[in-house]
């Protein structure tokens, strides 16, 4: 502890693994003539769709008509119990991501799945302490519906979300905690529970994600919509204004990825201190600073 007050516990001391180099994905961000586009996905008011996006490419998610939020799961193409943590990468850049910041995986993976190359929000902090792309919440479902307004509703996210993976062969069991596009979240400033504002979101705003391993993407067009109404209590019951979102998968010239390698699981090989054997070492395992070091 020092003086200097609370700091940031997620840091690097070995370079920064977690930032993206601009030398690289400035070039990408700014390459919307050359893009060639591979897939187009309209998703519908209050549905969901999943589509693959292979490395390299870049996804793009825009507003087409009106304010909308987006839920969004990410999985590796060829193993889907590689897929998007989004509360480790809350860790690494806060509760609102953007251009710059990367999504992570889970463990035993824990590399970056996708890089956020742009984000026409640039929404920043509002005097409310609120950002805009939240990791603090996750996907609407059905169950916490019928626990808070004892009402039966098939089209919240998580249902949308299991729909459209069902082709793929994934179940409700593989969607899992999303990041929420074009959606402004923060914390109350008594007791930290999570609120919600109405998207700022209009026609032409977009985000997009560098895809940086093959990927299969899911994602939902909240039934909250642009989140004006309350979902749930007494302000509950008029209809939420809904909006489709435009996806677009577009591949990039090449020579935007010269030098480019899809980064690699982690390389952590220790098996859990379990090649001591399940109980050992005998007495007290080593302190944290004896941990070994890596070339
Ligand atoms: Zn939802």
């Amino acid at each position: 502890m020092n003086d200097m007050g609370p700091q940031p516990a997620y840091v690097s001391g070995v370079g920064s693994p977690l930032t993206a180099d601009p030398a690289f994905y400035g070039p990408i961000a700014k390459s919307t003539e050359s893009r060639k586009l591979v897939e187009s996905v309209l998703i519908p008011v209050r549905s969901g769709r999943a589509w693959a996006a292979p490395a390299g490419s870049v996804v793009r998610f825009s507003i087409v008509e009106g304010p909308q939020v987006l839920d969004l799961n990410l999985w590796n193409r060829h193993d889907p119990r590689e897929r998007f943590w989004a509360s480790r990468t809350r860790q690494f850049y806060g509760a609102h991501v953007t251009t710059g910041h990367r999504l992570w995986s889970n463990l035993p993976f824990l590399r970056p799945l996708t890089t956020i190359v742009a984000d026409s929000m640039s929404y920043g902090r509002d005097a409310d302490g609120a950002g805009c792309h939240d990791l603090l919440g996750t996907r609407c479902d059905p169950y916490v519906n019928q626990l808070l307004s004892a009402t039966a509703y098939d089209f919240h996210c998580h249902s949308n979300l299991t729909r459209a993976v069902l082709p793929y062969g994934l179940t409700e069991f593989d969607v899992h905690d999303v990041i929420n596009i074009f959606q402004v979240t923060g914390l109350m400033p008594d007791d930290e529970r999570y609120f919600m504002k109405a998207s700022p979101a209009v026609r032409g705003d977009h985000f997009e994600l560098f895809c940086e391993v093959d990927l299969l993407m899911a994602a939902s067009t909240c039934p909250g919509g642009d989140l004006s109404v309350p979902l749930w209590g007494p302000e509950a019951g008029r209809e939420p204004v809904c909006n489709p979102i435009q996806v677009a998968v577009f591949s990039l010239d090449p020579s935007l990825l010269k030098g480019w390698r899809p980064p690699q699981p982690s390389g952590y090989q220790g098996m859990h201190g379990s090649r001591h054997g399940l109980n050992a070492p005998q007495g007290v395992p080593p302190p944290l600073t004896e941990a070994i070091r890596l070339a």
